[in-house]
């Protein structure tokens, strides 16, 4: 502060000089001491950057900017170009640009702009809209851009840059009966959760992540088999992968439907049964609930992400998601009976499962049971009601695609 700007200070009302030295103690002394005290920089920023990603798909390119905890941005949009500052934030060792060049974004690059803020640019080739987004836990701020591709998107490499499984894409067997298949050539089965996050777990330590990752698998199987149709899987062992990362999958290898496999829990252990979803606005808290937890998040971001999720639905296949889930629901209630006589019909619902944010495809989420409540538990973890919930999904992504074919 030169002597003229001390002069304009002290003529401000007392708040307003306040509010100024906060700022300049805030943001310009960390700036102006960080060479000579270094532990301050890091003090003032504990927060870090960790991680850059990308994904391109037919329709969008999505860059995922990793913070170690909920950050303060801003976003600025110039011709050509797109920037964010990120707040009293560092960039972690290790972090480095992108150079991603699938016709719609050139490259990421990411600096130091000051001691306490990060300043992230994306270099464009072609820009028509674009949405800023966080997911919590980790915090994530999400850009996706939408634009003219210069290129098709197959001439470019490693489309997904960091995906840590490769999707499992297996060559579709001879059904035994030809089924028409019509336009459905891919579907992308989705068991929930996986490595370090078990999912929901009942009280005697049965894993929602293992239960559905069976189910899941039994799943493609069917679906290869019966319906003879290609499908890919988002995990086939036990890792994590992020829910961002699932639906970026599915669009990436143009997949025509795309099915979430969990399991529930209730703090109220008589709740059972099952019940599919499909992604809109929470009509119920207990929608609202459900899609915090299968989120991992706590109820508070759902209502921030309903604030956002109405922009970001554009894209979404809203009808035809319905009348998927309302097949699904409908062929797997009725094969279940035939095994565990008595489970519950819990309905179609709707909520806002981030894991279906993004999709461009059909897409659902489907609750096989309550590992929450004994009953559902010990049934779900025979694999012969593996096997059955399995074929009742399976029947009803058949009759959907029929019912297709018949329109
Ligand atoms: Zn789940």
């Amino acid at each position: 502060m030169n002597r003229r700007d001390f002069l304009k200070y002290a003529a401000l009302s007392a708040p307003y000089q306040q509010l100024l030295l906060r700022q300049f103690l805030t943001r310009e002394a960390p700036l102006l001491l960080a060479p000579f005290f270094p532990a301050l920089a890091l003090a003032q920023g504990g927060t870090s950057v960790t991680e850059l990603k990308h994904w391109s798909t037919p329709d969008y390119t999505r860059l995922s900017i990793a913070v170690s905890e909920e950050a303060r941005f801003e976003y600025h949009k110039l011709p050509g170009r797109l920037y964010l500052d990120i707040f009293g934030a560092r960039i972690a060792p290790g972090v480095k640009d992108l150079s991603v060049g699938d016709g719609l974004l050139k490259s990421v690059r990411i600096a130091q702009y000051n001691a306490s803020t990060v300043r992230v640019v994306l270099d464009l080739d072609s820009i028509k809209e674009s949405k800023v987004f966080t997911f919590s836990d980790p915090f994530r701020i999400i850009v996706d851009i939408k634009g003219e591709r210069r290129q098709e998107i197959s001439a470019t490499k490693e489309v997904i840059e960091t995906a840590k499984p490769e999707p499992v894409a297996e060559k579709a067997k001879k059904p035994k009966e030809r089924f028409k298949a019509g336009r459905i050539r891919r579907i992308v089965v989705d068991p929930g959760h996986g490595g370090h996050d078990p999912g929901a777990v009942s009280p005697t330590g049965t894993r929602e992540k293992d239960i559905v990752l069976q189910v899941g698998l039994k799943l493609a199987e069917k679906i290869r088999e019966e319906l003879g149709i290609d499908t890919v899987m988002t995990r086939s062992t036990d890792v994590f992968i992020e829910l961002q990362e699932r639906t970026a999958i599915a669009n990436r290898v143009g997949a025509d439907l795309f099915v979430s496999v969990h399991a529930n829990a209730s703090l109220n252990r008589n709740a059972n049964g099952i019940e599919t979803y499909y992604l809109n606005l929470a009509k119920t808290e207990k929608a609202a609930q459900l899609a915090a937890k299968e989120n991992g998040t706590s109820l508070e971001k759902v209502s921030m992400l309903q604030a956002v999720l109405f922009d970001l639905m554009a894209n979404y296949k809203l009808n035809d998601s319905a009348h998927l889930a309302d097949e699904v629901q409908k062929s797997l209630h009725k094969k279940a009976l035939t095994a565990y006589p008595g489970v519950k019909n819990l309905g179609v619902k709707q909520g806002p499962f981030y894991v279906l944010v993004g999709a461009t495809m059909p897409s659902i989420l489907v609750e096989t049971a309550f590992v929450s409540n004994e009953r559902d538990e010990q049934k779900l973890k025979e694999p012969e009601y593996q096997d059955v919930t399995a074929e009742g999904i399976m029947l009803g992504l058949k009759g959907y695609i029929s019912s297709l074919n018949k329109a």
